[in-house]
């Protein structure tokens, strides 16, 4: 019984592929019949898997529509100046991670009504993290991977458990933090902001928009790195790793 449902599947599916491969017909022609089931088969495991690996991830602004995103690796309006992603133009999360976003940007509302929370990153596939890593390869390993991380060590942007984001006031003026996304300056570091406080570098207004950023995030068990203001990781790399599925290439 079980072999003739999937047999009907795959019967099933197979003609919806038909109206897809009739308009390259005319290639197909030239191939036999074993190479057109195989290749068949090859685009029906690649959808399936691609079925797979976006259904534990969602699309953020589905949760909620009151997030805003500006994914800055599909522009090149990023510290590489390039492209990144081809197509990848919404942000995407694990969906309990997602729902806890939603949260953080309840507790904004609710604190400073008419603010929204601005995404500039969520699931990054590894396939991106290594472009990344292959456009920086002037530079040792070591130097390397203060700009970016390594994607043999998986972060948690791989798994769809970390973001990258700021805040957009109720003018919808984006807050000023002192330094910009992506900034690879100790200006950019939570840790080091007494220091260019009392050196004047940063103003007590950029520390109490950074501060508010934390506190909304913290609000839902979000933790801040000491290295970058705008990124938070939904929980521990380990954790991360037992609970979620890597997100290899762009869907
Ligand atoms: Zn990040």
């Amino acid at each position: 019984m079980k072999f003739y449902l999937y047999f009907g599947f795959i019967l099933t599916f197979l003609s919806c592929e038909n109206n897809v491969s009739s308009i390259k017909k005319s290639k197909e022609n030239r191939l036999n019949t074993k190479q057109i089931i195989n290749q068949k088969k090859d685009s029906s495991i690649i959808k399936l898997n691609k079925v797979i690996l976006l259904d534990s991830l969602v699309d953020i602004q589905t949760i909620n529509s009151e997030i805003q995103v500006d994914l800055k690796y599909a522009s090149s309006d990023n510290f590489m100046k390039m492209k990144l992603y081809n197509r990848l133009s919404n942000a995407y999360l694990q969906k309990d991670v997602a729902i806890r976003l939603s949260n953080c940007q309840k507790f904004l509302s609710k604190i400073k009504p008419g603010y929204c929370l601005l995404v500039y990153d969520a699931v990054r596939p590894v396939s991106v993290q290594k472009k990344m890593w292959d456009a920086l390869d002037s530079l040792p390993p070591s130097e390397r991977g203060k700009f970016v991380s390594n994607p043999v060590n998986r972060s948690l942007h791989n798994l769809g458990a970390a973001v990258d984001l700021t805040i957009i006031d109720n003018t919808g003026v984006i807050l000023d933090m002192g330094a910009n996304y992506d900034d690879i300056r100790k200006i950019a570091y939570p840790n080091l902001e007494r220091e260019f406080l009392a050196s004047g570098e940063l103003s007590a207004n950029h520390i109490a928009n950074r501060e508010l950023l934390r506190r909304v995030m913290k609000s839902q068990g979000f933790r801040p790195l000491e290295t970058e203001w705008w990124h938070f990781n939904a929980c521990s790399r380990s954790e991360g790793k037992s609970k979620y599925k890597v997100l290899m290439d762009e869907p």
